[in-house]
């Protein structure tokens, strides 16, 4: 049959209401990695980046989400990011972060639960391993010292002066990675992505790189250990913009999709 396309075929994936296809069927051995994005937070009252149409609870990313807008005005981010922690201090886990946190209890270390969120939330619903790939909003670092990034939540609202660090002096800034940063611990994110038999994304528009391509890099490359493909499955409510990457996108809300998604055998 003669083909009209000059390029590499683009795969079209399975997409339609989650509720049509049968569960993931899992083995305790399978080894799985779990991304979650802002949609997985929705339905606990957080709101998606998406959502705010460039601006973020009406601030511009490039002022409140950037290395340079907090060396214009670090008391802005700062009062932002009060807010934001004051904001998930209400809010509670969901049906799909106590699913997750379930699915670590039955694979244990071959969960790999991977977090573009910067919320507590997978560990409020049980997860005991979370890798936060942007940081955690309940954490706070020095810009200039090694001192490890530290558990803290308090709100820095109404200081007149950047807040510092009180070993060395150098400006404390939220432990959370902004746009134009590296995220964290992206060595141990790829051998995990590697050696997965399933990859899952869950509400995530596939807009924010490098977390986005993650996922491209599978349908390339088969496990070194099985020498299989992994399966690729997208959940969540509208298809992602790499939604080309995967076999199939599930869509749906991830609390009513979430808990009936694995069949354990
Ligand atoms: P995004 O906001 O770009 O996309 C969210 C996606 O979730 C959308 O595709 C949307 O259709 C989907 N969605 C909305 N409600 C859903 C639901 N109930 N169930 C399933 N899916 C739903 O989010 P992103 O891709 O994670 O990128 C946003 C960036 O902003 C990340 O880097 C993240 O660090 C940051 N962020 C974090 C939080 C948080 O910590 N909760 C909130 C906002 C933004």
């Amino acid at each position: 049959m003669a083909s009209y396309h000059s390029g590499p075929m683009i795969p079209i994936p399975r997409a339609g209401p989650g509720r049509d296809f049968a569960p993931l069927e899992l083995r305790r051995t399978d080894r799985v990695f779990v991304l979650t994005g802002a949609g997985i937070s929705a339905e606990s009252g957080v709101a998606t980046f998406r959502d705010a149409n460039g601006l973020w609870e009406k601030h511009r990313v490039e002022d409140v989400a950037t290395p340079e807008g907090f060396a214009r005005d670090p008391r802005l981010v700062w009062r932002f990011y009060s807010e934001r922690r004051a904001q998930i201090a209400k809010v509670r886990p969901n049906p799909a972060h106590v699913a997750l946190a379930k699915l670590e209890e039955a694979l244990g270390d071959g969960l790999f639960l991977c977090t573009q969120n910067v919320d507590p939330l997978h560990e409020l619903g049980g997860s005991r391993r979370v890798h936060h790939m942007h940081g955690e909003l309940c954490k706070t670092r020095c810009e200039r010292c090694a001192r490890p990034a530290f558990d803290d939540a308090r709100q820095y609202v109404d200081s007149e002066e950047p807040v510092r660090c009180e070993l060395c002096g150098g400006r404390l800034r939220p432990a959370v990675v902004w746009f134009g940063e590296i995220p964290l611990g992206m060595d141990s994110i790829f051998a995990a992505v590697q050696d997965c038999d399933l990859f899952l994304t869950v509400g995530s528009s596939g807009a924010v790189h490098p977390a986005a391509a993650l996922v491209s890099h599978l349908r390339n490359h088969p496990s070194p250990r099985t020498g299989r493909y992994a399966r690729t499955i997208y959940l969540g409510l509208e298809r992602p913009e790499n939604a080309h990457s995967f076999d199939e996108c599930r869509l749906g809300k991830a609390g009513e999709l979430l808990p009936s998604l694995f069949a354990l055998r």
